[in-house]
């Protein structure tokens, strides 16, 4: 409930659509994006025509690819080793592109 009510303070939509992992209401967010407030991700609306299996793949390579950007966001956090921390940053980076063509 705090989430949601979080959402509507910054002037997000509320829709009738349900999350299709969760099953919490869905909220339109002022750029378009339709998103999940309890999982706090994006949610790729299925429309009818469309290919639901690339939609499920796309959603699984997002959930995949935030779940490595948090490892290695945890493991820099701690590092000293200056080494560590440039390939560490550098695996961040592209892990960062790929989420954004993702996106595109
Ligand atoms: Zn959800």
């Amino acid at each position: 409930m705090k989430e949601m009510a979080e959402m509507l303070r910054k002037g997000a939509k509320m829709l009738s659509m349900h999350c299709p992992e969760c099953g919490t209401p869905l909220f339109q967010l002022k750029n378009g994006e339709i998103f999940c407030p309890h999982e706090k991700r994006e949610v790729k609306i299925v429309k009818d025509g469309e290919d639901s299996e690339k939609a499920k793949r796309e959603a699984s390579l997002d959930r995949t690819l935030q779940s490595k950007l948090q490892l290695l966001q945890e493991r820099l956090d701690v590092s000293t080793d200056p080494t560590e921390i440039r390939e560490l940053t550098q695996t961040i980076t592209v892990l960062l592109d790929a989420l954004n063509r993702q996106k595109a």
